[in-house]
């Protein structure tokens, strides 16, 4: 019993090809905030599988919608339409004022999509000199080829070459340097409306306003990559409709589907029309597992309480941090958009933020970080007042040791 954890690591050492390095716990089931361990250790997670699990673990309306379609028909493939998708495309098209949706299997492949379809959209409108695309230093878009170019990450593309072309990196919330590089050979420009995995940096109303003002002045077009700031995760369904505009295209993926793999592009009518028989495609995309279960989240997801939720729940999880990080000297600040909240280590404790989510495995509380100076923090999004301070004072513990052991 006492070395579960520590022998399914060795064995996972041993057939996986090493590309992660997994922290020392084994979860092996989860209800609501908690999950457990192979030894029967509870950990309180706030760090949702990064932003995902958007209604928790092993939510009844999401595991019943699940379980009915699989019972019923997982798969067909796009040659045939399904009911389940189609619902899908209603709901978050209904939602969010988009015309239309496609279906993918991941993050990366909505960005793909996004890229690809802007791509195509302006040489079918424009030709083929109208290719450049725009997106920010310290960005994340994902992991294929296409994403990794786009993400303002150079590290993440070391060795990977040749890269796609025609990519430029902005400095983000910076409205100047983005009037620079945006010209006639401007094809799009790509933008996290949370920058996340970089930092939890929150777009200013007036950046995201000035990107689509600038994308309109050049006929380019404006890709939000939602896929951590959407569903919800920001207090509202998609993280734009704080920002006083409307992006041309928004990717979509994590809390889609609770933790069943599954991405969305949505976009307007007129650019859809892009994507023709035979254009672009994915064989698991759209099957009618995930929209199902997509389907039951965001339905849950969208509910005004849960929405509501999310912006006190959010508030109260920063005040929270903003006394520890007095009390102890921690913070330099304290960053969020909803439940999606990231506390900058001070200058004393540079570098240490995995050492804070190492230790809170010990104590009992699952954390992300985003960098090596930010404590990031994405629950559920219906995580209750008590649950936010049974974290808060887990993190407590947990500062109380990484300090007097440094
Ligand atoms: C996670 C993430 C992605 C990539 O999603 P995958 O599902 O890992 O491919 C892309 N963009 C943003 C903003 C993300 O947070």
């Amino acid at each position: 019993m006492a070395k579960k954890n520590q022998t399914a690591l060795e064995h996972y050492q041993q057939v996986m090809v090493p590309n992660y390095a997994p922290m020392h716990i084994v979860p092996e089931s989860g209800e609501g905030i908690w999950l457990s361990d192979l030894e029967g250790k509870k950990y309180l997670d706030m760090g949702g599988g990064i932003a995902v699990t958007g209604l928790g673990h092993s939510h009844p309306k999401v595991v019943a919608a699940l379980k009915a379609q699989a019972e019923k028909l997982w798969h067909v493939s796009n040659y045939y339409a399904s009911v389940p998708a189609i619902e899908l495309a209603e709901l978050l098209t209904g939602l969010s004022g988009f015309d239309r949706a496609f279906f993918c299997n991941s993050g990366s492949e909505a960005v793909e999509a996004s890229l690809k379809i802007a791509r195509r959209y302006c040489f079918d409108q424009y030709g083929p000199e109208k290719n450049e695309i725009i997106s920010f230093h310290k960005s994340f878009h994902g992991r294929s080829l296409f994403t990794v170019t786009a993400g303002g990450q150079s590290a993440y593309r070391k060795g990977f070459g040749p890269l796609p072309a025609q990519m430029t990196y902005g400095h983000y919330n910076d409205i100047e340097d983005l009037t620079k590089l945006v010209n006639q050979h401007t094809c799009a420009i790509i933008m996290e409306p949370v920058m996340a995995e970089g930092g939890v940096y929150p777009a200013s109303p007036e950046f995201a306003q000035a990107a689509r003002a600038l994308a309109d002045e050049h006929k380019a077009l404006l890709v939000f990559d939602e896929v951590q700031s959407g569903i919800g995760r920001t207090g509202s369904l998609f993280c734009y409709e704080q920002l006083g505009m409307v992006p041309d295209i928004v990717a979509s993926a994590k809390a889609l589907g609770s933790g069943f793999p599954i991405g969305a592009m949505l976009t307007t009518g007129k650019i859809a029309q892009t994507f023709q028989p035979g254009t672009h495609g994915s064989t698991f995309g759209g099957n009618l597992l995930g929209c199902a279960v997509a389907k039951a989240s965001v339905e849950e997801i969208a509910k005004p309480e849960t929405l509501a939720n999310v912006n006190s729940r959010g508030a109260q999880l920063c005040e929270g941090l903003r006394k520890l990080g007095k009390t102890y000297d921690l913070f330099a600040e304290i960053r969020s958009t909803g439940l999606l909240v990231g506390a900058e280590l001070s200058e004393a404790h540079q570098g240490k933020a995995k050492d804070f989510v190492t230790e809170g495995l010990n104590q009992g509380l699952m954390m992300l970080v985003a960098g090596p100076n930010v404590l990031r923090f994405a629950p559920s999004l219906i995580i209750t007042e008590s649950e936010v301070n049974q974290a808060l004072d887990l993190l407590e513990l947990t500062i109380k040791s990484v300090l007097s052991n440094p």
